[in-house]
């Protein structure tokens, strides 16, 4: 089966991280430090404060930004529930602004949301192509908001030159198996801000802080939410393939477009001049007249062999959301959720691996118009 999105591990990686099992440091040792300050080099910011998810670290943000109850944040409902159910834990409430349609937040959308309550902006990078960041920044610069921005599937992208998680206030990435880079599990905050990177690091572990010999203290409620030292020299040797990686997700990317330029029966993202993208996700966003058919495109993509996916409800009708907020329509998102789906794109592929998905995706589009 071709993946949507899968890991690349190869003998490099396996050699590092059997080399951290034969060694003394399992947990808080060097590795970590390591990892975290690669990872800060490679986006270009001060400082990266690494979590054993990225989950974990939304959380960590949304607590040190003093999001807290009856705030609100406005965010997108096209992606996984945790960037929402973060805040939700915090006991602030979602505001969810509706999508463009290449799955990024709509940035026009966003003032009219404002309240005197309203926190932070949280967008999410959809796919990994980076949101409208300059004019996320002003609305918030205007309205005295933090921008957290959930960038789990864009590490690696950019614009102009400047990478993802060097904009916003704070930048969490995802190094879950299938996102850009892997570490089994984990995740990451960035940001340029040393009181924030600060709190993260209590609020990872325990709110402890060490003072001489054996006297530490404890001066904030902490939790532990660290990664561990196999996982960040997993992240070390994967960030150093990050940029290949990329390139090859490009490669296949790029040869889609070419093969889909002319194709009416749906849409792909695009991707802007100045912009960079990790393509981690290769969307289709089939036209309306297909709507009756994507659960048969679907299962017959996935019966030849390709390991499609949808990407995503918008969270705001999974039960939970809908028994604690009530029923929510947002028109673009919903038309989103009903068009796209996530076709194999990923480094573990070769061209003729590309060539089969787009031959097949093609032949089983045609074939299901011509049904209805
Ligand atoms: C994967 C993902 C997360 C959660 O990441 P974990 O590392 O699995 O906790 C959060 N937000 C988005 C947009 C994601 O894609």
């Amino acid at each position: 089966m071709l993946s949507y999105s899968t890991q690349l591990i190869s003998q490099d990686d396996i050699d590092v991280v059997v080399e951290v099992l034969k060694s003394s440091f399992l947990a808080q040792g060097p590795r970590v430090a390591e990892f975290e300050s690669n990872l800060a080099q490679y986006v270009g910011v001060n400082y990266a404060v690494t979590f054993n998810s990225a989950t974990s670290a939304l959380q960590a943000a949304y607590n040190i930004a003093g999001i807290q109850e009856n705030d609100e944040i406005i965010t997108t409902p096209i992606s996984f529930v945790a960037t929402s159910n973060m805040f939700v834990c915090a006991g602030a409430k979602p505001i969810w602004c509706d999508v463009k349609s290449d799955g990024n937040i709509d940035e026009t959308k966003i003032e009219a949301l404002i309240t005197p309550n309203t926190k932070a902006i949280v967008p999410v990078d959809f796919a990994g192509k980076p949101v409208d960041i300059q004019v996320i920044n002003s609305i918030a610069k205007k309205n005295n908001l933090l921008v957290i921005q959930d960038a789990s599937h864009a590490l690696g992208s950019g614009i102009n030159n400047e990478k993802v998680g060097s904009f916003a206030d704070m930048t969490i990435f995802s190094f879950h198996a299938i996102k850009p880079i892997t570490t089994s599990e984990g995740g990451a905050v960035l940001t340029n801000n040393k009181e924030y990177a600060e709190a993260l690091q209590l609020f990872r572990s325990h709110g402890i802080v060490k003072k001489e010999l054996w006297n530490s203290d404890m001066i904030e409620m902490g939790y532990n939410l660290r990664m561990t030292e196999v996982a960040a020299a997993l992240g070390s040797s994967q960030l150093k393939k990050l940029d290949a990686f990329i390139d090859k997700r490009n490669e296949i990317a790029h040869y889609f477009d070419v093969r889909f330029k002319d194709f009416a029966l749906f849409k792909t993202q695009k991707v802007e001049d100045k912009q960079t993208t990790s393509r981690h996700l290769y969307p289709i966003i089939l036209n309306a007249k297909l709507h009756s058919q994507k659960e048969a495109i679907f299962l017959e993509l996935q019966k030849q062999g390709l390991g499609v996916q949808v990407h995503y409800k918008p969270i705001y009708q999974n039960s939970f959301y809908q028994e604690k907020f009530g029923y929510i329509s947002l028109t673009q998102a919903e038309e989103f959720y009903r068009s796209e789906i996530s076709i194999p794109c990923n480094q573990t592929m070769d061209m003729k691996d590309a060539q089969y998905v787009a031959d097949t995706v093609l032949a089983i589009i045609t074939q299901y118009s011509k049904a209805h």
